[in-house]
């Protein structure tokens, strides 16, 4: 990974940023803070952006000067001052802990600040847990600890409240998509992929999944069978649906691309401009939404809201879409 290019502030975070570049202004660094978030909003980047500007020699109106000694090994990874510790497998386990710690209370071969980033801290395991509680216990002015998660909830309360919390905010849809549509992802795979997920890394891998490019056909084909006639909806769930009901996680990404396409329709009819979830859509879209009362649509959305319910209860799946496409056919019929 190149530091150079990817260690900076993201500029998504004004509210991370100003709290922190605050906190260094008054130099009030606090010996503990955690960083939250969805995967992919830069909290990483935000960490050792802010491990360097506490290291940095010549900062200037707080912000790192880049070409210091300090600042440049902070960039090449290779700062002693720094220590990062992630899961190793399922959790980050009480050596890894008792490691990481000892390195921060020995003497530093390095002057100025000690700084050791924890990522995925809600995965500590409860021996780690303890023993970072019971550091945190005993704060060093000069050893500052930046926990990063996409757990919150997960993490031990006693652990949250000795922590300064930041909360990283959601990217915006349209962010996503512009970033996924330089990196060569078609237009209309960009806007559904970024319905299921903020993560830009994630949302890039689910693109280039032949089966999810599937799983979108296949949903959409759905929409227009239901459309039609119920009898080739209902063989298509035994044929073209049959490898996506095996595991419980696609059929629910099969559930939600269904939900996505049923709100593109309510926003044509209410005329909203967002971006659709199915942008290469919009001529059959909008031929629905013409057709469709919001009474139906609601009914839809609701019958599709509680098919995931009953996913999550184990119910046969196949039963329960052949259940899903025939209530949704019932509300048509009832005009
Ligand atoms: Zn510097």
């Amino acid at each position: 990974m190149d530091f150079q290019q990817t260690h900076r502030f993201p500029a998504e975070q004004p509210v991370a940023a100003a709290k922190l570049s605050g906190a260094y202004k008054h130099n009030r660094i606090g010996h503990a803070y955690l960083f939250d978030g969805e995967k992919g909003v830069g909290k990483k980047d935000a960490a050792l952006y802010f491990a360097q500007l506490l290291l940095c020699e010549h900062p200037s109106d707080n912000v790192p000067c880049e070409t210091c000694h300090a600042c440049r090994r902070v960039l090449s990874g290779n700062h002693p001052n720094i220590l990062t510790v992630e899961p190793d497998g399922q959790d980050i386990k009480k050596d890894q802990m008792a490691r990481l710690l000892e390195a921060m209370t020995k003497k530093a071969y390095e002057q100025g600040r000690r700084i050791y980033i924890i990522e995925q801290a809600h995965r500590l395991n409860t021996a780690a847990a303890n023993a970072l509680l019971k550091f945190l216990e005993e704060p060093d002015g000069d050893v500052t600890a930046i926990l990063l998660t996409d757990a919150y909830h997960m993490i031990l309360p006693t652990i949250q409240s000795r922590c300064q919390r930041l909360s990283f905010l959601p990217p915006r849809r349209e962010q996503v998509v512009e970033r996924l549509k330089a990196e060569g992802i078609s237009p209309s795979l960009a806007a559904t992929v970024t319905c299921l997920t903020a993560d830009a890394a994630r949302a890039a891998e689910l693109a280039s999944e032949e089966q999810f490019v599937t799983l979108r056909k296949t949903v959409v084909k759905l929409v227009q069978a239901i459309d039609q006639h119920v009898t080739e909806a209902l063989m298509l769930i035994q044929t073209e649906w049959g490898p996506f009901l095996k595991e419980k996680e696609d059929a629910e990404m099969g559930l939600d691309l269904l939900l996505y396409m049923y709100r593109d329709i309510v926003a044509k009819k209410a005329g909203m401009t967002a971006l659709p979830a199915y942008p290469d859509l919009e001529e059959f879209t909008s031929a629905l939404a013409m057709k469709m009362t919001y009474d139906q649509l609601a009914s839809n959305l609701e019958s599709i809201l509680q098919a995931k319910k009953q996913l999550h209860r184990n119910m046969h799946r196949t039963l329960l879409l052949e259940q899903l496409v025939l209530s949704m056919q019932e509300g048509l019929s009832v005009v």
